[in-house]
């Protein structure tokens, strides 16, 4: 079986991770709202990659910066010129299109040959009956088009009251230029040495002329980057210091998506061409995903050499340089750029953790994510609602685990049920409270205080006295194995 789009977006849906935006209106053009599931699980990618990337190096720090920024920023960085696409417009219907697709879409003909019908014939394929080619617009099969314009995909916006040319300030298409604008204030401020890095995680915005794909292409994104400043006079290992760290990033970024689950033969990395690096990038390298649309780019990591560091001293007028103590010289630092979709991110690890299974005649769907990027990480579940001492001390042990992690109750279905629905949405541990646990008072029967934990992946369930819980969950959760717990304790029945 292989995951297709469709059942990872509806079963984002119906379970609360990710909504289309503004739906009760119909939707807005491909952006989407991270739903109560789909938010905890951004939030955990984001926490790991600035723990992984940020926090445990020492080479690391990160900043927060302005959507809005100076609009020369974007002069000096090139999008104001560059960041376009041609486009061309249908002088009937006005639908615009990126020129380079016009003739990858299927397109309307009206045919001389058979008294002015209408065909929709295959992209670039010519027309059977009279063997004409398409030359007007694909849409409504009657308009001219345009020749090509340069449309630039920044969105652009007014600061203060007035709409004029002076205001004009646009909404940021990366985090990058943040990084490089405050090189000087991180480098003084943290007394930082060559090589370092500063990480951004945050909103960029490009207006997408074909977004889709669900989450993979959308205008509104979250990005996570980091600029990572070496000396071009340094080597390492031999090998000068900017290919050096270029390297060891790709490698570094490989791992952690292994480390979190993504599975090696759904990754593969991709070298880009000479003709196809930017004219400032020495060598360009993606992390490429087989999502269910196919090998797809995950992030990319790229050396920028000094380009962005010269243009914003350039237009700037200040200088960006770094004085290096061995030779008694001031450098322009090379950058290597790893840059990450966050959202792209979640949708690999969702489309990864994805398993259908049978179990016992019956289909199991289970998301088999990480622990540590499971939206909720325990539930708690009475086996008999009806029974007042398990609801109470069910709910306790949920208070209890919430003080440390995303625990939840939940006591609206049969137990066989609410194991189904926790497998969906990938929680790792369900405790389940029973009469067992808490005795029966009326029969004088006094409880052993234990509870069953279940195992996702493996659906095996051991008893484990309850005031046990937190210790045996932060061995679990924070990379411990389950059968240490299974060899532990008892299994439950
Ligand atoms: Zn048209
Ligand atoms: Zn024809």
């Amino acid at each position: 079986m292989s995951l297709t789009m469709d059942t990872l977006v509806s079963l984002c849906k119906r379970r609360g991770f990710i909504f289309q935006s503004s739906e009760i209106y119909g939707g807005t053009g491909s952006c989407y709202d991270y739903g109560p599931l789909g938010v905890e699980l951004k939030q955990n990618i984001k926490r790991l990659l600035w723990r992984d990337f940020v926090q445990s190096r020492a080479d690391m720090v990160g900043i927060d910066a302005s959507i809005l920024m100076h609009p020369t920023v974007w002069k000096a960085s090139g999008h104001l010129d560059h960041f376009t696409d041609p486009m061309v417009d249908c002088r009937e219907c006005k639908l615009r299109f990126r020129a380079d697709h016009v003739d990858t879409l299927p397109w309307t003909h009206y045919c001389p040959a058979t008294k002015g019908n209408k065909f929709t014939i295959p992209p670039g394929e010519p027309c059977s009956h009279c063997g004409a080619r398409r030359t007007l617009c694909p849409d409504c099969g009657k308009g001219e088009l345009t020749a090509p314009r340069q449309f630039n995909l920044m969105f652009k916006t007014f600061m203060g009251p007035v709409e004029e040319d002076a205001s004009v300030a646009y909404l940021r298409p990366e985090t990058a230029q943040a990084m490089f604008v405050n090189f000087d204030n991180v480098l003084q401020s943290m007394r930082m040495k060559l090589p370092f890095g500063i990480a951004q995680a945050g909103r960029s915005f490009r207006n997408e002329i074909t977004p889709g794909n669900f989450i993979f292409r959308t205008r509104e994104f979250e990005q996570m980057e980091i600029e990572y400043f070496v000396n071009p006079h340094d080597t390492v290992e031999g090998r000068p210091a900017d290919e050096y760290w270029h390297d060891r990033w790709i490698a570094d970024c490989m791992a952690w998506f292994r480390r979190y689950g993504l599975s090696g033969e759904n990754l593969r990395l991709r070298e880009h061409d000479k003709d196809e690096l930017s004219h400032y990038s020495k060598r360009t390298v993606d992390i490429d995903y087989r999502f269910p649309i196919g090998w797809s780019e995950l992030m990319g990591i790229a050396n920028r050499t000094d380009f962005d560091l010269r243009q914003h001293a350039k237009f700037s007028g200040k200088s960006l340089t770094y004085f290096d103590e061995e030779r008694k010289e001031h450098v322009v630092p090379y950058v290597v750029e790893p840059a990450m979709g966050v959202d792209r991110a979640l949708l690999a690890f969702m489309a990864d953790a994805y398993v259908e299974e049978e179990v016992r005649g019956e289909k199991r769907v289970v998301l088999r994510f990480h622990p540590e990027l499971a939206p909720v990480k325990v539930a708690v579940l009475p086996l008999l609602k009806k029974r007042d001492e398990i609801v109470r001390t069910a709910r306790a042990i949920r208070a209890d685990l919430a003080k440390q992690w995303r625990v939840v109750y939940d006591d609206t279905a049969a137990i066989g049920r609410l194991y189904r629905r926790q497998d969906e949405v990938g929680t790792p541990y369900c405790v389940t409270v029973d009469v067992q646990t808490v005795g029966d008072s009326e029969k004088g029967e006094a409880g052993d205080g234990e509870v069953t934990i279940r195992d996702r992946d493996s659906m095996e369930q051991a008893r484990v006295p309850m005031d046990a819980l937190p210790a045996v969950f932060h061995d679990l959760l924070n990379g411990g194995a389950w059968s240490q717990v299974a060899a532990r304790y008892p299994a439950a029945k």
